[in-house]
């Protein structure tokens, strides 16, 4: 349903949900965007329109809303989209998910995603790959790839994904959606399934950005629960949307266009003057650092993986995870495990946290001297279902997504335009808890007022 529609009440949040499980129950054969649906969704939206008649709704009311496997919402299935969670029944609600229902969400089902969050095209799913539904044949990148898929296809208004080095943004771009991964702190992870834990956040994605506004404001703040939220103010981003960027200024970084196809970087210029119209002015800014991202990214992951994955030792949950994970799984545990050992991790995991500070200084850095940072979101555009890849081929997808994570700084991804018919996102990074200037940047690409 469209903002407007909700807003003058054109259409219940029943009717709404009926809409999408006829569309899900009609397409998602096709698509795989979805692991299990939540059989009390109908109900739940009959409760909401009562309380919309009563005058007693929160800001979500109306709204349908899709959730990655690795965030508990109780009673559904959490299975990370892997066997070794196959049968895990969460027993309680994510600090995000209790959040959305204050607000009135029906929440409608949990995602397809790579194993465990372990991937950049949704294609390591134990259930099997996911569809781009903007660009059939091709993958609809990860891992949160049921996620953006549900938003693309129309299953659902919005969705919460999971980011630990680009897994909201890189699929939002490959599906021409929006995106947001949100400052380090700012959304509670307590419900979420570690990936990287120094690294994850929960963040929306949706089909505008008001909507992502909108359930950005509804999940963020401060948790008494988690001593690792900020303790940042309850921001109204959707109500201070502005389209005017008179003042702002914007860098682009030269490494950008060395790492990425041509094509691409075509449309993300193309995206800058539309901005500079809106008032932004775009300056050359250098990120050199950038070449020390990715090994950074990957052995902080491998590490925290490899300790997360601890608990999966068939005591507790069905499996032990060694025995029935895929490849790439398999892949981060043994290589975190070797470099966990006391005799390496001077030489790997030590190292990286090193580069990880000089990457961290060089994109605050250059964040004192710009509003945003903005660029593409993937090096290339995604490659079609099935195409094999090495897991070096695979790791490129990331390279500028992951240090935004690394950083700990907000980054948000719009559409910025196509490349044959192929949807691609423009990438915007702010300063720490400077989620408004992404959301206003975005806003005026999409021609708000
Ligand atoms: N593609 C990256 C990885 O495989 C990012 C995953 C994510 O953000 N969850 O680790």
């Amino acid at each position: 349903m469209s903002m407007e529609e909700l807003r003058t009440g054109a259409v219940s949040t029943q009717e709404n949900v009926a809409r999408y499980l006829e569309a899900i129950e009609e397409r998602d054969s096709e698509v795989n965007a979805f692991i299990e649906l939540n059989p009390r969704a109908e109900e739940e939206a009959r409760r909401v329109d009562e309380k919309l008649r009563r005058g007693e709704a929160g800001k979500l009311a109306g709204l349908v809303i899709a959730v990655k496997s690795n965030i508990n919402v109780r009673g559904l299935r959490a299975t990370c989209a892997s066997k070794t969670l196959e049968n895990y029944v969460s027993p309680y609600d994510a600090t995000v998910i209790e959040r959305i229902r204050r607000e009135d969400g029906v929440i409608i089902g949990m995602t397809n995603m790579d194993e465990f969050a372990c991937g950049s095209s949704g294609e390591t799913s134990y259930f099997g790959a996911t569809q781009n539904p903007s660009a059939r044949g091709r993958i609809p990148g990860g891992s949160s790839s049921g996620s953006a898929a549900a938003v693309a296809a129309k299953f659902a208004d919005l969705a919460l994904g999971s980011d630990t080095g680009g897994s909201i943004r890189n699929p939002a771009s490959h599906c021409g959606v929006v995106g947001v991964k949100p400052t380090y702190g700012l959304v509670p992870r307590h419900g979420l399934i570690d990936l990287a834990m120094s690294l994850d956040q929960i963040g929306p994605l949706a089909r505008d950005v008001r909507s992502a506004a909108l359930l950005l404001e509804v999940i963020a703040g401060h948790s008494d629960r988690e001593a690792t939220t900020i303790r940042a103010r309850g921001e109204s981003y959707s109500s201070q949307l502005s389209a005017d960027l008179s003042g702002m200024k914007i860098g682009f970084a030269r490494e950008f266009e060395e790492y990425t196809a041509g094509e691409i970087i075509r449309e993300v210029k193309h995206a800058l003057s539309k901005l500079e119209a809106q008032g932004a002015s775009v300056v050359e800014v250098e990120l050199p650092s950038l070449e020390k991202a990715l090994p950074t990214y990957y052995l902080t992951v491998f590490v925290e993986f490899f300790s997360a994955t601890r608990r999966y030792d068939g005591r507790r949950y069905g499996y032990r995870i060694e025995e029935v994970c895929g490849e790439e799984v398999l892949r981060r545990i043994m290589l975190g495990r070797y470099i966990s050992r006391k005799e390496y991790s001077g030489r790997y995991y030590r190292r990286a946290l090193q580069f990880r500070s000089l990457i961290k200084r060089e994109m605050l850095e250059v964040l004192r001297s710009v509003d945003l940072i903005a660029g593409p979101t993937t090096p290339k555009l995604p490659h079609r279902l099935g195409e094999s890849l090495t897991p070096l081929e695979m790791y490129a997808y990331d390279l500028l997504t992951v240090p935004a994570n690394l950083a700990g700084i907000p980054a948000g991804v719009i559409k910025a335009g196509e490349v044959r018919g192929i949807p691609v996102g423009l990438q915007l990074q702010a300063g720490p808890l400077e989620e408004q200037k992404i959301l206003n940047a975005m806003y005026a690409l999409e021609g708000g007022e």
